[in-house]
């Protein structure tokens, strides 16, 4: 998720990406400095271990509970900031059984302990807090917790808070940049209802006070965003998939009322899912923890190993074909995309809310892998080039760092268009899907940079990209490619925005084979015998590239 583009085809949406256009045109505020700043109060521990112990008092639509910070001092240090949104009381800060000081700044809190907390060794506090929430009323797209009841009037209550962030809901170091090695998640619940977290279920305890306790287990590194708390009167029936790293459980939990409807459409979906990207991106990263989908009051979210499903089991995006071409409404929009973040977000997470397009574009053109492996290359090239359809080029896909601000929706389908572009440069398609399957093993369970992503791509290439994701993912405006006969001789030169732009690009005379030519900013002849300005065509099916305007 969060599917901007989308948001504005949808009519409510289109309030949303206005009124978040406006808010960017004030600037940043200090919380947002305080959420995206990686300061020495936060880069001073790592964090290795949470264990997350929250009871949900749904009837007062109020939290309390502990969480417990297992670290790693980077420095040495007395003083370190976690985030908890302010609208939630920090109750005491425990260090050594002891209580120690705190003050709190917006949605930081800021720790003291009683004496230096020397590098490189390991420690611990534990927050207890407690209060109400916000409450989301849009999600996913806003962030909170979900309180709905379902169609037989037991309640359902979840949490999604991509962007916002898990601070909204518990307190942890929020920040894209530090993930935790491995997670307890302890949801106590009223008698009666279930909850489902990622990860394995460890342990169902009946509590004195009438409440159920679930503790989850997460064996991996996940995103904060990622954890989330399902509560409801879930049923479960499973499955599993021999996979490229052997036996894989396949775990679902949905309503009652759903089950004969989910028992039909999950495997469908799942299943070639699962042979589709682990066939392009490498085994799913998270054998451990399982695979599971989780029913939920709203349309998804990529929670690790626990993704989010509440597409009302129907092909498409809610029947909806975002491409127009039909080739979206034969699959499970959520299902697929939503799954596809377990590669890119939640294996490969971005360090920087800025670098977003870590997860969306890839995501988004995970969608086209996906048909390409059941109907063939033609078909996901097809819904490929028809996701053209929702691009704006209102803002770079890139956002501003240290802000706690993703880059323009673009990232979704002008992302995916872009990543179709490079393989149609490289050429050589089994080079590609190395390249696929390499970012997801070289950065196995890693956050990264732009840098990072895009100079792999660029060595394992041989090709010159770093201009094209430059221009394509820093600046909002296309390159564009002139033509002119310059001292006689048939010309051509890219006008764009990246410093010594260049791109290969196919190029052929029209009826001819397409050929390609690597224009620079300067004027080059155009190496395509009998081509002159009235007969030469660009493969726009495959490049995507600005108009010149006269
Ligand atoms: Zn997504």
């Amino acid at each position: 998720m969060k599917l901007r583009f989308l948001i504005i085809l949808l009519s409510f949406g289109a309030l949303t990406s206005r009124a978040q256009l406006l808010k960017e045109k004030e600037g940043f505020t200090h919380a947002d400095s305080l959420r995206g700043n990686l300061t020495p109060l936060r880069t001073c521990y790592d964090i290795n271990y949470y264990h997350l112990d929250v009871k949900f008092n749904i009837t007062q639509r109020a939290i309390s509970g502990s969480n417990l910070f297992k670290f790693t001092a980077t420095e040495d240090f007395t003083k370190l900031q976690f985030d908890l949104f302010a609208n939630l009381t920090v109750d005491k800060v425990i260090y050594k059984g002891k209580i120690i000081p705190f003050t709190r700044d917006a949605n930081a809190v800021f720790v003291t302990f009683p004496k230096t907390i020397a590098k490189g060794s390991k420690d611990q506090f534990t927050v207890f807090y407690s209060g109400k929430p916000t409450v989301a009323v849009n999600a996913p797209w806003d962030g909170g917790v979900v309180f709905k009841k379902d169609s037989l009037g037991k309640p359902w209550v979840v949490t999604a808070c991509e962007g916002v962030g898990a601070s909204i809901w518990w307190p942890n170091k929020d920040h894209l940049s530090d993930e935790v090695d491995s997670m307890l998640i302890s949801i106590s619940v009223p008698k009666g209802l279930k909850d489902v977290s990622n990860g394995r279920l460890r342990k169902v305890t009946p509590l004195a006070d009438g409440y159920t306790r679930f503790d989850w287990f997460v064996a991996n590194p996940i995103n904060n965003y990622d954890v989330v708390a399902n509560i409801g009167d879930y049923v479960h029936f499973g499955d599993t998939y021999m996979g490229e790293k052997g036996k894989l459980t396949m775990d679902y939990w949905v309503l009652p009322a759903s089950l004969a409807k989910a028992k039909e459409h999950f495997g469908i979906n799942a299943k070639p899912m699962l042979k589709a990207f682990e066939h392009w991106f490498g085994p799913y990263p998270f054998y451990e923890d399982g695979y599971k989908l989780v029913e939920t009051p709203h349309l998804g979210m990529e929670h690790q190993s626990a993704t989010a499903y509440g597409n009302h089991f129907l092909n498409g995006y809610l029947g909806y074909d975002m491409s127009g071409t039909g080739w979206g409404k034969k699959w499970d929009y959520i299902i697929i995309h939503e799954s596809g973040h377990e590669w890119f977000g939640n294996n490969i997470t971005g360090k920087d809310l800025g670098d977003m397009w870590i997860h969306e574009s890839f995501t988004c053109y995970s969608e086209s892998l996906f048909i390409e492996d059941n109907w063939g290359k033609a078909a996901g090239q097809e819904y490929n080039f028809g996701l053209r359809s929702g691009i704006e080029n209102d803002s770079p896909i890139v956002g501003p760092y240290n802000v706690n601000k993703e880059g323009s929706g673009d990232m979704y389908p002008k992302g995916a268009i872009i990543l179709n572009m490079v393989r149609t440069i490289i050429n050589d398609d089994e080079k590609w899907r190395d390249i696929l399957r390499g970012l997801n093993k070289t950065f196995y369970h890693q956050t990264v940079t732009y840098n990072q992503v895009v100079n792999y791509i660029n060595e394992k290439s041989g090709k010159n990209l770093l201009p094209v994701f430059d221009q394509y993912l820093h600046y909002k405006d296309l390159p564009i490619l002139e033509f002119a006969t310059v001292r006689g001789k048939f010309c051509s030169r890219w006008i764009a925005n990246a410093k010594d732009f260049t791109m290969p690009i196919l190029v052929r005379v029209k009826g001819g084979e397409y050929k390609f030519i690597t224009p620079t900013t300067r004027f080059t002849p155009v190496d395509v015998e009998g081509a002159n300005k009235d007969n030469i065509e660009i493969d726009k099916l495959n490049f995507y590239v600005g108009e010149l305007v006269d």
